[in-house]
Order: structure tokens, then sequence, then C-alpha cells
């Protein structure tokens, strides 16, 4: 039988648990030890990040997509949704906004929308590029070819987030659809990371189906395949699709897991999600004091806010940016730390 207090110095040292162990440290969660665990994380973060919390300007370009994962608020099937695209004018307003605010990373998400096809962002990407050096520009646009990943990298995008949502294959049969394939994720992660993306991948916490052994997995593969960014937040239920009975994740456990992650790899750029944010009214604050070292506020236009509702009662819906990112601030100040006005690449 294991013992937590030794797993976590080990981890804390060396880095690295087997699967068991992991599992272990995962079923056996108690308050002293998410304690033990946030206080090593927040001294490896200030190690290598010092109080520095990175701010990424998030702008949801569209909320169409050809996916129907079960637990996505803009899965296809979802007919109630009110679909938009921004047009790549929109999208430098957004980034002309958000540089007078202090945002030099700008992240484009959306759903898969063949409507940004390769030629229409490579334009915009050069763009963003050329009218803000400074700046970074962040990918989360889902699936699509190697040949598209290399064309924007050579338009200029810095950075690719793409969820891997879980590492275990039959866990994520659970929570897509037949005609999503887990294989095809993980060759697009590795070839993001082949072509030179910094590259971020994450999972939700609590998701159906999910037990400590799929969470397990999911910190093995963080280990081993060690990437630049890694999101995770709640799984947070939506009114419109199948997940919609299933209960939603918790604050609690997504910070202990922020902590091992941070000990995992002392040098991961660990955003503390709007979801956790969502789920708990301080759920960001507790995010940074367990590890994570990165914020997204939304840039995107007001009107469309609502619009891009992934699960239900998503936070930050209805202020300007400027408003957003103010507020945040406070937050960051009192929970011990500091908003900076930088790139945020990842410290090697
Ligand atoms: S999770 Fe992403 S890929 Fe899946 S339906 Fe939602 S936007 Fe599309």
């Amino acid at each position: 039988m294991y013992k937590t207090g030794e797993l976590i110095e080990r981890l804390s040292n060396e880095h690295s648990l087997s699967l068991e162990e992991y599992a272990f440290l995962i079923k056996e969660r108690t308050p002293e030890a998410a304690t033990e665990l946030a206080s090593l994380a927040d001294k490896k973060r200030r190690e290598v990040y010092g109080t520095d919390v990175y701010i990424r300007g998030l702008i949801e370009i569209s909320n169409y997509c050809v996916n129907d994962c079960l637990y996505c608020g803009i899965r296809r099937s979802n007919k109630a949704c009110d679909r938009y695209r921004l047009t790549p004018e929109e999208i430098l307003l957004c980034c002309k906004e958000g540089y007078k605010l202090g945002f030099r990373t700008f992240v484009m998400q959306g759903g898969e929308d063949p409507y940004y096809t390769d030629d229409l962002l490579c334009e915009l990407i050069s763009e963003v590029k050329s009218q803000y050096p400074d700046c970074a520009v962040t990918l989360s646009l889902g699936e699509r070819s190697r040949e598209s990943y290399e064309m924007l990298f050579k338009a200029g995008a810095d950075r690719y987030l793409l969820r891997h949502e879980t590492y275990d294959k039959e866990h994520y049969e659970k929570l897509h659809p037949s005609s999503m394939s887990w294989d095809n994720r993980m060759k697009c992660l590795r070839e993001l990371r082949q072509i030179g993306y910094q590259v971020g991948c994450g999972f939700m916490v609590e998701s159906p189906f999910q037990s400590e052994k799929e969470l397990a997995e999911d910190l093995k593969f963080i280990e081993e395949f060690k990437p630049d960014m890694c999101g995770i937040g709640p799984f947070i239920s939506h009114k419109d699709t199948p997940f919609k009975d299933e209960p939603s994740g918790g604050c609690d456990l997504t910070c202990y897991l922020l902590s091992i992650i941070r000990l995992i790899y002392p040098n991961i750029l660990l955003p503390s999600t709007t979801a956790l944010g969502t789920i708990d009214p301080m759920g960001r604050e507790k995010g940074l004091k367990a590890g994570a070292n990165v914020v997204m506020p939304n840039l995107s236009p007001v009107g469309v806010r609502k619009k891009y509702e992934l699960y239900d009662n998503k936070i930050c819906t209805g202020e300007e940016a400027s408003e957003c990112i103010e507020c945040l601030r406070g937050r960051i100040n009192r929970a011990g730390y500091k908003m900076v006005t930088d790139r945020g690449d990842i410290k090697r």
C-alpha cells in the first residue's frame, strides 16, 4: 500500500509516478494532501515564473462546428444554438482592443468550421502578426490536416491548443460520436509538435464515465508528452446535450490535479480556466494558488459571448473586455500574484 505523503514527496523531486501511484493519489485525496500539493506546486511555479500571471486574449471566432461531441453546447446537433461567425475585420478589431488593454497573446478559438479556410486564416494571421509583431498568435480550431497546420505555422501562428479530452481511448469513444477518432486527435498533437508549434493539450475533470484510472492516464500522458500548455477544467453539463443530466465536476479535484501537473512539469503553462470560475466563484483564484499561472479573459465582442456556450452558466459573458481585465487584475492581486503584459512563452 502506498503512503500519500511519500508519493507527494517523490512526485515533487522526481516529477514522475507510475499509473497506479497517480490513481492512488487521486483516489485517496484528502484536504491535507491537497494543501501539501498546492504548497509545493506554488513553490515550483514561483521558482520558474515568480508571481507573474500571463493573460491571453480569447477571441471566440465561430460557434459553428462540424463535430458532435456529446458534452459540447455548440455541437452540430444542437438546433437551439444561435450560430455566428466573426469576420476577419471583426477579429482584427478584437486584437486592436486587446493590444490597448495589454494583451500580447491572441487566442483564436472556434468550432471546426470549414468557413475558415487555410487561405483565409493565413491572411488573417499574417495581418495580426504584421500589425502586432510583439504578440503571439495561438490557434484553437480543432483537428485539421498536417498541411493546414504547416501553412498556418508558416503564416505566423505560434501556438496551438488541442485538448485531448481524455487519454483513455475507450473513454474518448464514450464522449464522442463514432465519426471522431482518438487516434487522429493524438496524431494531430504529435504533428503540431513536429511542425514547431508550442502545443497545448488538456482534459475535462469528472467527465461522464471517468474514474481515477482515466485521470491517471491523463497525468501519465502529460508526464511523457510534456505539452507546453495544459488546459484542464471541470466538466460542466450543457442543457441541450445528451449529457445534460450528468453531474458537473468540482473545483477541488480540478485544483488538486493542477497542483499535480505543476509538479510533473514545473515549467508548464497552466491556465486557471473560466470553467473553474464558473463552478466556484473563487475558482480562478483557487486555481492560481494551486499552481496555475495563466488566465484567458474574453476579448470576443459582447454581442456574441453568450452564443459561445460550451457549457451552462459560463461566466464573464456580459462585460466589456476592459471590465473583465480590471476584475481579473483585482482577483489576481488579491490571490497574491501579478498580471503582466508579456507574450508569456514557456520558460524552458
Ligand atoms: S468540443 Fe469542439 S469539436 Fe467538439 S463539438 Fe464542441 S466545438 Fe466542436
